[in-house]
C-alpha cells in the first residue's frame, strides 16, 4: 500500500485527531489529511508549532483544523477525559486517531537508563496513547468506522543494543495495539501500528547524527500508507504492523 494513490476526497467528512502535529511526520501527516478532505485536531506541546501548521492548512484552501495544545509528559487521565469532551462539544464525531508523538529519549546501555528517563519515555510514548485511547473510545464507538494508528518503529519488533526504553516503548505500542484489534474484531473501530522507517526528521538526526539527511524519504514521500490506514478502503484490516519503507 506504499503505492497507494488516495482519491482527492478520501476524507472528506472525516475529523482526525493527530498527535505530535507540530513537527516531522506527524505535521505532514495532518497536512495530507487536510489535503484529502479531512478536519484534522492538531496536538502538540509546542503551539507556536501547530500554529504554522494551522496557517498551513488555512492557507492552501482545506478545512479549518483546530489546536489542542498539550504536553504528554504531564498529561493524566482527567486531561483526557476533558479533551474527548471538547471534541464531542466541537465536531460532535471523531474518526481517527494517529498516535505519533514520541520521545527517543537517550540512547546507551540499558544499565544506565535512570529512573526519570524511564518514565518520561514510557509516559508520553505509551500512558499517555493508553489514557488517551481509553477516553477517545466511547466517541470512536459511535463513528461508522474509525481508523486508529498506532507508530511503531523497527526496535519495536526486535530489539537492539543501546535503543533502551525507546525501543520498550515500540514493544509496548505493538502489545497495545493487538490487545486493541483483537477486543474490536467485526467492531467498527480498526488498529493498527504503522514503521515509517528511517524518515528524514528532527528524531533520525537525534538517532543518527552522522547520517546525510538527504539520503532518506522525506515524511511526505510516505505518506501513502497513512491514507490507506486513514481512509475506508482499508475498514477490513485490523491488527496489522505495517511498514512505509519495507525492507
Ligand atoms: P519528531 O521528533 O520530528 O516529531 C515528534 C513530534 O512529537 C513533535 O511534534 C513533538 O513536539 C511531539 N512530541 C514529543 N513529545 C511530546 C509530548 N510530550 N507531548 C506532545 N507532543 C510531543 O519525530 P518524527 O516525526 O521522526 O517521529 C514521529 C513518529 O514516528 C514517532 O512516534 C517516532 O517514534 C516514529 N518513528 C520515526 C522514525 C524516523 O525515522 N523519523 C522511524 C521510526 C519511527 P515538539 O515539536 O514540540 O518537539
Amino acid at each position: 500500500m506504499n503505492n497507494y494513490q488516495a482519491p482527492a476526497d478520501l476524507l472528506t467528512g472525516k475529523t482526525i485527531l493527530i498527535t505530535g502535529a507540530g513537527a516531522g511526520i506527524g505535521a505532514q501527516a495532518a497536512k495530507t489529511f487536510a489535503a484529502h478532505g479531512a478536519t484534522c485536531i492538531l496536538l502538540g506541546r509546542t503551539v507556536s508549532k501547530l500554529e504554522a501548521v494551522y496557517d498551513d492548512i488555512v492557507q492552501a484552501g482545506h478545512a479549518e483544523p483546530a489546536i489542542i495544545p498539550l504536553d504528554l509528559k504531564g498529561a493524566t487521565p482527567g486531561h483526557y477525559k476533558s479533551m474527548t469532551d471538547t471534541i464531542r462539544d466541537q465536531f460532535g464525531t471523531l474518526d481517527g486517531v494517529l498516535h505519533n508523538a514520541s520521545l527517543l529519549g537517550h540512547l546507551g546501555v540499558f544499565k544506565d537508563i535512570s529512573a526519570e528517563e524511564w518514565q518520561d519515555v514510557m509516559q508520553v510514548n505509551v500512558n499517555g496513547a493508553t489514557y488517551m485511547t481509553q477516553a477517545l473510545l466511547p466517541l470512536l464507538e459511535e463513528a461508522p468506522a474509525a481508523s486508529v494508528i498506532f507508530t511503531t518503529s523497527s526496535v519495536g519488533r526486535k530489539g537492539r543494543a543501546f535503543w533502551g526504553t525507546y525501543a520498550v516503548s515500540k514493544f509496548a505500542t505493538e502489545g497495545m495495539m493487538q490487545v486493541l484489534a483483537d477486543e474490536y474484531k467485526n467492531k467498527s473501530v480498526r488498529f493498527n501500528c504503522i514503521n515509517p522507517g528511517a524518515t528524514r526528521t528532527d528524531m533520525r538526526a537525534k538517532a543518527f547524527p552522522a547520517e546525510d539527511p538527504e539520503t532518506l524519504k522525506t515524511p511526505e514521500q510516505i505518506m501513502p500508507l497513512y491514507l490507506y490506514l486513514m481512509g475506508d478502503e482499508s475498514v477490513q484490516v485490523n491488527g496489522q504492523s505495517l511498514d512505509c519503507q519495507p525492507k
